[in-house]
């Protein structure tokens, strides 16, 4: 059992990244944005973080025809346990609310 490759593996497809604008008196400052993950990898954004908890988020990217596209998931199994889109949450029976990551990507 703890041998078997887990196939119920999370697949953020959607992820926030991180960019700057222009700030209104000069400068610039960050900000999140939303995007699909693929357009982000072909955009060469490399700060991501979960649009749902904030949390950092692993991405995996796919190149290969037959394998799965590109996707991210939870880097910390605690936020995967809180987050609306985790996978761990989604399989929680205990009636559990989601919230914001404990190590938010700032
Ligand atoms: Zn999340």
């Amino acid at each position: 059992m703890a041998t078997k490759v887990d196939k119920d593996r999370e697949k953020i497809l959607q992820v926030e990244v991180k960019r700057r604008r222009v700030k209104a008196g000069g400068g610039y400052e960050p900000f999140w944005k939303l995007k699909d993950l693929d357009v982000a990898l072909v955009d060469e954004d490399t700060e991501f973080r979960c649009k749902d908890c904030g949390g950092a988020l692993k991405v995996f990217k796919s190149h290969k025809a037959g394998v799965p596209v590109a996707h991210a998931e939870h880097k910390e199994r605690a936020d995967s346990e809180y987050c609306a889109t985790g996978l761990h949450f989604k399989k929680a029976t205990d009636g559990r609310e989601p919230r914001p990551s404990a190590h938010p990507v700032e």
